[in-house]
């Protein structure tokens, strides 16, 4: 269940064996390339550079169907899982590995008028969103007393700090060559975070470098601060301030697919399924929940990061313990080989944790760690690694780099704003 990192990784090991037979589910019939969403949104990629059809990545396999469905319930106990076209399936093993959604923390008005940015449809959202902005913008410049070029990221996590970074290029370095006569001078970024640093999962010195390499892009910092309401026109802070805006990014936090509650399966921090170490879910020796959906004990107390090679090894893995219990050996604890941590701030401003001791290296090592992760990841999931390495190539040596098509509005059915709306 699942088409992300862990499904596909799991399915792939699984194909070709014989007396096999394996169905990936999928709500959208295509895999998509998470760690690149921000790319999408801020105009550096097509939707389509990073949405890899699982049929097509599966099409020599003859023993993996895929099945572009929702699925709407799990039965651990009767290992079925009913689909929103009403039919049921059974299986001897079942693998829920839905990933993760956004979660607002029920702050008002967030889920209502913020923008997530957890699927490529969101990645799509937020870009049109901007592009709709510049072009109100052009044609009646007052629209910036409204708040109209105050662009608001919520979460100084990867997601937020990327964005943020992405976001603050792109204004600077980009928009102003293709929406001439809009003032960009008077554009702000505003990264919001709970916290008292940014890149919480990262060393202190790591949260520094972020806050400064962000400066540096032009974006404005509010820590420690909180998002009380989102309006439509406007995000009310803990402080009490209040900043008009018409895009807010919310990358404030996930929590686990909304299918994980279905079944009264065992679930902990994020609402995500507690598996054992050998990833079945206690009580349910046939059941395996993985990667974002899951929480997967690390050795120590807390469990692994939300990563994408997290999911990818436990797809994996899990998929050997499957081929184990059908000989009839027991499962193996899962082992997960560090690959790091890593977040690209902007141009020439990575930063990488890697090795036993998270050895932190920045700038072009960092990027080329980056990378290499990144491919990886990619090739895992059958992209062409050539696009990738031209655009990365692209990325790096020219600030302005960008397709005027992708900047043009009319490539992106974006619903028009409603200046008069005010919360
Ligand atoms: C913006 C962003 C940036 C990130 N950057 C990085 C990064 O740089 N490096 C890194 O390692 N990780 C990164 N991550 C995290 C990484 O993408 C995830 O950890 C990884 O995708 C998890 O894989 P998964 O297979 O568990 O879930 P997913 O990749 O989320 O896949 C879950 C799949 O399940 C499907 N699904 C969900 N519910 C249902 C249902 N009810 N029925 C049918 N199908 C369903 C979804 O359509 C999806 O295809 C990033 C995440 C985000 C959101």
């Amino acid at each position: 269940m699942g088409g992300g990192f862990a499904g596909v990784a799991c399915a792939k090991r699984l194909a070709g064996e014989s007396g096999v037979r394996v169905e990936l589910i999928d709500r959208n019939g295509f895999h998509q390339f998470q760690p690149l969403l921000y790319q999408v949104a801020t105009a550096e990629l097509t939707s389509e550079d990073i949405r890899f059809d699982l049929s097509h990545l599966f099409r020599d396999s003859h023993n993996v169907t895929v099945t572009r469905a929702e699925v709407t319930a799990v039965d651990p106990q009767a290992r079925t899982v009913t689909l929103d076209d009403g039919r049921t399936l059974e299986a001897d093993y079942l693998v829920l590995a839905a990933g993760a959604q956004p979660s607002f923390f029920h702050t008002p008005g967030a889920q209502e008028h913020s923008f997530p940015l957890y699927s490529v449809e969101d990645a799509r959202n937020v870009r049109g969103r901007i592009l709709t902005i510049l072009e109100d913008v052009k044609q009646r410049p007052e629209l910036v007393d409204q708040g109209a070029l105050n662009f608001v990221i919520v979460g100084g996590g990867p997601t937020g700090v990327e964005t943020a970074g992405a976001l603050g290029e792109l204004i600077h370095d980009v928009l102003p060559h293709a929406y001439r006569g809009v003032p960009f001078d008077h554009a702000q970024v505003i990264l919001v975070d709970a916290g008292p640093a940014l890149l919480a999962a990262f060393s202190d010195q790591a949260g520094v470098y972020a806050a400064k390499q962000l400066r540096k892009r032009g974006v404005q910092l509010r820590q420690n601060t909180t998002v009380k309401q989102v309006d439509p026109d406007q995000v009310t802070l803990s402080t009490g301030e209040v900043i008009m805006t018409r895009l807010v990014v919310w990358g404030g936090g996930e929590k686990a697919a909304e299918v994980a509650t279905t079944g009264g399966l065992p679930t902990g921090r994020g609402g995500r399924v507690s598996v054992a170490a050998d990833l079945t879910v206690p009580g349910f020796p046939h059941v395996y929940a993985l990667g974002d959906v899951a929480n997967i004990p690390s050795g120590d107390e807390s469990a692994l990061p939300q990563l994408g090679s997290v999911a990818q090894q436990s797809g994996r893995w899990a998929a050997d313990n499957i081929l184990a219990q059908i000989r009839g050996s027991a499962p193996h604890p899962f082992h997960y080989r560090d690959k790091g941590i890593m977040a690209m701030i902007g141009r020439k401003a990575a930063i990488a944790e890697v090795g036993a001791h998270r050895h932190e290296i920045h700038g072009d090592f960092a990027f080329a760690a980056w990378l290499g992760v990144h491919m990886q990841l990619l090739d895992s999931i059958g992209a062409q690694l050539k696009a990738y390495v031209a655009w990365a190539q692209e990325f790096y040596l020219r600030p302005d780099h960008r397709s005027a098509e992708l900047l043009e509005p009319s490539r992106i059915d974006s619903p028009r704003i409603d200046w008069d709306q005010k919360g």
